[in-house]
This record gives structure tokens, C-alpha cells and sequence, in this order.
């Protein structure tokens, strides 16, 4: 009789799937592909520092929750390879990527400084810049840095051209002959999968004038300018000056429900700080649902919304952009000015996900979603029993949704362990019930301050 249940994705899905199974009374092992967990929303969640220096956010409840949690299992840099046995009683082996910086680590940054190897930060929409020895935020779980091996002059085993970090680090936190690779096996009742998505290569907006100007940018690289810790602290200036602009474009042709919602949550921001002229151009013919959305957007924003095609950015001599379209609403071309330009990029699946459905053993969709099946509405089923699915990883949702799923998802598998392996003197209301619907929410204040948190990124 196993306790245990595996949770594949260490992003906010996969983390509060993890609280919910423990409040349930099991353990979760979570297994994510990065070296840190929480996801591209965490950083959006460290507070900036009570002494101004938003650089140095300090560290929120779901980190501390998860840190502070005995009975859930961190696997970073880590892949499922396997899944064998029945719901109730599998085996899964975890394939474990060396870190090359142990826990010794203080996190002091010398090695940073160092390193000769620069590359685009991943995390900072590569708006910043990272080196081969790195940590992606001011805070993390876990919190020593990592080697990106791909990255480094060294090659293990036993090839140490460079060295430099070594040679800084007063911790002896940095050993290039750790094993290159740990398979890890568990017993577990049941996993979940929750490994969120990716956004688009921007590449494809190159024609419409994306690198062409500094000022165009991505939907992803305009939320890092306007999360607290990114480069700019929180404010969407002008990457061309770091002026803020008072003129912002957004531009979208895909208004599916998911990049409305993304957009309108971006207008909100923009608009909190004072950018005098927000507007919204979508390179699509209205229907019915996304013409009501987009009315909705422009009402309640109090900005204006085209629908247009032929889109083109110039940049123009006085520093401003042109922007060229043909307006559907009024059939004629239409030239106007703005400081900044968003090109909103879509989501897709994240990468790794066909391979991990082939070592989940389950269907992919024709887009390459995980295909859910089954269920009832709220419980996320797969092709295959006692594995489910929380997230974007079966299609793009608001975090709303994924967090249904979240729960949903931890019910249904922690109803699959033996109730008498439950952890003693865990809340009753957070029992699975045996349906496998969503039980009554737990409120012990951990969780509420974490809901509050998320729902108020979701709102804003
Ligand atoms: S020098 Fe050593 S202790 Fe300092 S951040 Fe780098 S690995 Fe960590
Ligand atoms: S060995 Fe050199 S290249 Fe590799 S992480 Fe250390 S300083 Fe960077």
C-alpha cells in the first residue's frame, strides 16, 4: 500500500495539486523538468522588498508552504521515464539531471560574476541575460543555483577547462563529478500531470516588423516588463529608452477566450499606470463570441478596439511606430502612431509533453495536447486509469481553471490510496470523497492566503 502520489510539473497547477493531496492526508512527489519550481507565475508572486529594492522580493506563502511541507517531495531537473502497475499500486522511475551545485549553496552570486558564458535569460522573455551558472529569480525552490551543462566550457566527467566558479566559490557548493544522471523509483496511487505550456516562437511576426524596433515586443516579454521583479521593476517602459510610453498598441489574431483574457488583463495593467492611449487591434473577422468579448474589453477598459488585417509596423523618424492596417469596421486603410506595439504570441504545448505522454502511456490530441477523456466535468481523466491531467497541458485555460483542475485532480487520485494509508489527523473535509468529485475547500489559513494570492493575480 503506497501514500503516495506523482505530480508531473512543478508550475502553479502541479504545486497546488501538491497542497491539495497532503491536506488530503497523502505525500506528493513532484517531478519538474526545470532546477526550480513555481513556474513563470511565481515570479509574478515574490513581494517587492519592504526596503524598495524590488530586485530582493521576499518570499510568498506558496513557496513557504511548499518548503515547510514534510510530506511533499521536490524532483527538479527531473523527467517521468516510466509508469508500470495498476491505479492504486504503480511504479514510476524519474530520471534525475545532475544540478552540479549542492544544498552548500548561499546563494551569494560570486560564481555569477564570473562566468564567461552569457546567455538570453529564459525566464526574463530574454529581455535580460543569464550565465552558464545561474538561478532564475531572487528566490527559489530549491535554492542553490545550477550548472546548465550545455552552457558550461566544462564538460564532465574530468575535462575542467574553466573552473572559475569553482574557484570563487568560498561555500564549496560546486562539484562537476556528481553523477551526470539518478534514476529515481517510487510507489504511487495515482498521477497527475500538470506540466503547463510554452508560449510561441516570435519568429513568425518578424514580416510584421517584430525586430525591425525595440519597441515592438511579445505579449510575453511586455507581462516580464510588467511583473514587480522583472528587469524594469514592474513598469512597462520603452525597451528603446526606458521612457514610459504613453501610447500602447496590442495586437492579437488568434481572440481565442484564453488571449482575451491575456490581453485584458495586460490593458488593465498598462492602464493602472497611467498610459494615456491603450488600444486593441485583432487581425480577425468578429464572430459572434469574440465580438462580444472584445465589446466587453472595450467597455469596461474604456479603450477602443479594431478588427483589421494587413497589419505593418515602421518605425519612424520622430522615435514613434507606425502602425499600417485595413480597418474592417470601416473598409479603409488606416496609419497611426504609437510608442509600443505587442504582438500577443499564442500558446502551445510545452516542450517534452509528447514524450512524456509516451512515458505516461497515454493519447495525445490532434494539436498535441494531452487528450482528456472520460470525467465528469470537474475530474480530469486520461486514456488511461489513475493518471489525470491539471492545466494547459490538455489545452490553453485561465488559472481558474487550472486550479478547478488542480483539485479536481488531486480528489480523484487521492481517492485511488487505501484511506487507511491517509495521513492521520488530516482535515476531514479534505477527504476525497469517493465519487472522486471536489471536496469542501480546507480553510486553514495557509490555503486561504494562497487562494487570496492567486486570485488576485487572476483579477488584476
Ligand atoms: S559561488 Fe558558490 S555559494 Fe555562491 S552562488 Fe555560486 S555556487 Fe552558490
Ligand atoms: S566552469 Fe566556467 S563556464 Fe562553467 S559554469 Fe563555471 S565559470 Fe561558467
Amino acid at each position: 500500500m503506497t501514500d503516495s502520489i506523482l505530480i508531473v510539473g512543478g508550475g502553479i497547477a502541479g504545486l497546488h495539486a501538491a497542497l491539495e493531496c497532503t491536506n488530503a492526508g497523502a505525500r506528493a512527489i513532484v517531478v519538474e523538468r526545470g532546477p526550480v519550481v513555481g513556474g513563470r507565475l511565481a515570479a509574478t508572486m515574490l513581494e517587492p522588498s519592504a526596503i524598495g529594492d524590488r530586485s530582493e522580493g521576499t518570499r510568498t506563502p506558496l513557496f513557504n508552504a511548499i518548503q515547510e511541507n514534510e510530506n511533499i517531495e521536490l524532483l527538479t531537473l527531473s523527467e517521468l521515464e516510466n509508469i508500470e502497475g495498476k491505479p492504486g499500486n504503480f511504479t514510476v522511475s524519474v530520471r534525475e539531471q545532475a544540478r552540479f551545485v549542492t544544498d552548500a549553496c548561499t546563494r551569494c552570486k560570486n560564481c555569477h560574476t564570473v562566468c564567461p558564458q552569457v546567455r538570453p535569460s529564459e525566464f526574463d522573455a530574454g529581455l535580460t541575460h543569464r550565465k552558464a551558472i545561474s538561478t532564475p529569480m531572487s528566490d527559489t525552490l530549491p535554492e542553490p543555483y545550477f550548472i546548465d551543462i550545455e552552457d558550461c566550457l566544462n564538460t564532465p566527467p574530468n575535462y575542467l577547462p574553466c573552473n572559475r566558479c569553482i574557484e570563487v566559490c568560498d561555500d564549496n557548493a560546486i562539484h562537476f563529478d556528481m553523477a551526470l544522471e539518478t534514476v529515481h523509483q517510487r510507489q504511487v496511487g495515482a498521477v497527475i500531470l500538470a506540466p503547463g505550456f510554452k508560449t510561441e516562437d516570435p519568429s513568425r511576426f518578424v514580416e510584421m516588423g517584430y525586430g525591425a524596433h525595440p519597441d515592438v515586443v511579445t505579449s510575453a516579454e511586455l507581462q516580464r516588463l510588467l511583473e514587480d521583479p522583472g528587469p524594469t521593476g514592474g513598469y512597462a517602459s520603452k525597451p528603446s529608452n526606458e521612457e514610459y510610453p504613453e501610447s500602447v498598441l496590442l495586437v492579437l489574431d488568434n481572440p481565442s477566450p484564453f488571449a482575451l483574457y491575456i490581453v485584458a488583463s495586460q490593458v488593465h495593467q498598462l492602464l493602472e499606470q497611467d498610459v494615456a492611449k491603450v488600444a486593441v487591434l485583432i487581425l480577425a473577422q468578429p464572430n459572434d463570441e469574440s465580438r462580444e468579448a472584445a465589446q466587453g474589453l472595450a467597455d469596461t477598459a474604456g479603450i477602443e478596439v479594431f478588427w483589421g488585417t494587413l497589419f505593418k509596423v515602421d518605425p519612424s523618424e520622430d522615435a514613434e511606430l507606425e502602425v499600417s492596417y485595413e480597418d474592417l469596421t470601416v473598409n479603409r486603410f488606416v496609419r497611426s502612431a504609437y510608442d509600443m506595439v505587442v504582438l500577443c504570441v499564442d500558446v502551445e504545448p510545452p516542450v517534452g509533453l509528447a514524450r512524456l505522454a509516451e512515458a505516461a502511456g497515454i493519447e495525445l490530441t490532434d494539436n498535441g495536447y494531452l487528450a482528456v477523456s472520460g470525467g465528469n466535468g470537474t475530474v480530469i481523466g486520461t486514456s488511461r486509469d489513475g493518471v489525470f491531467v491539471a492545466g494547459c497541458a490538455s489545452g490553453a485555460k485561465n488559472i481558474k481553471s487550472s486550479l478547478t483542475e488542480s483539485q479536481a485532480a488531486a480528489a480523484a487520485a487521492t481517492a485511488l490510496l487505501d484511506p487507511r494509508v491517509l495521513e492521520a489527523g488530516s482535515d476531514e473535509a479534505a477527504q476525497p470523497a469517493a465519487d472522486g468529485q471536489i471536496p469542501p475547500a480546507v480553510q486553514n489559513d495557509m490555503r486561504k492566503q494562497l487562494e487570496q494570492l492567486l486570485y488576485a493575480l487572476i483579477n488584476r
